[in-house]
């Protein structure tokens, strides 16, 4: 796969990545790289143009606290219309948990403040305060042929999905957006929000796989079969934790 190069657009790394959300981009480019794909990471951030952002063939954005989210949503207001369309347009990414919750209506933070987010999915986020959604999680998504996903969340916002969107699974152990409905995420065109840390790209190749392909087919508008790569590492690592929680996959 020689021929073929992706522009991944970290957004924000200084300020939206915790609990290792940088493991994302690592296996992004590195499961590129065994195939033979280039990848140039361009790194999004406030002193970032429209033209930067489009330049990007996939997106990815890390969790934060409420503190970093309120800068980056200040800053995020600028680049709404642009990210707006490229989602729109079909440009596949990744968002996590703050940088999920930045894809619906509004986020209240746990002090009450009320922060328009990018309105393009059909959901919100409340963030009561007290308990945290702490620990390890699995879900199990449709979009992956019922495989399972496995991650870590940790997050006070409660995220409510409306009629017209979604979930990316249901949560067969651990909380989810919200920790009533059993639902986690959302999928939205080729857009992947999640409350799943952990990160979640290492833990399920699959989910990267997803992503690098459908990026290769907007780009070069051809269909792209992905070299399969060995997993049996990263096979393992996902039944030993699955067996902690008493799950099997
Ligand atoms: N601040 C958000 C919350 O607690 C997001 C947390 C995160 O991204 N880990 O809900």
């Amino acid at each position: 796969m020689k021929n073929y190069s992706l522009n991944i657009g970290w957004l924000y790394p200084e300020l939206m990545s915790t609990y290792g959300d940088k493991g994302n981009i690592i296996t992004l480019v590195k499961r590129c790289e065994w195939r033979g794909i280039k990848t140039e990471i361009k790194k999004i951030n406030e002193i970032s143009s429209d033209k930067d952002l489009l330049s990007c063939d996939l997106l990815v954005m890390g969790g934060a606290q409420d503190t970093e989210q309120e800068i980056v949503a200040e800053d995020l207001k600028k680049k709404k219309k642009t990210i707006s369309g490229m989602i729109e347009n079909k440009i596949p990414g990744l968002y996590i948990c703050g940088g999920f919750q930045y894809m619906g209506k509004f986020y209240k933070t746990a002090d009450g403040n009320k922060l328009p987010q990018l309105d393009i999915l059909d959901m919100h986020t409340e963030n009561p305060g007290g308990k945290r959604l702490i620990g390890n999680i699995i879900a199990q998504s449709w979009l992956f042929d019922n495989k399972k996903i496995i991650g870590f969340e940790n997050h006070g916002g409660r995220t409510i999905l409306g009629k017209n969107i979604k979930p990316l699974g249901i949560v067969i152990k651990g909380f989810g957006s919200n920790n009533l409905a059993k639902e986690e995420g959302a999928i939205y065109k080729n857009s992947i929000g999640t409350y799943f840390h952990g990160p979640i790209l290492p833990k399920n190749p699959f989910v990267a796989d997803f992503l690098i392909k459908t990026a290769l087919e907007l780009k070069y508008k051809q269909k792209i079969d992905l070299e399969e790569l060995d997993d049996s590492l990263e096979e393992k690592a996902r039944i030993q934790v699955a067996k902690k929680l008493s799950v099997t996959i």
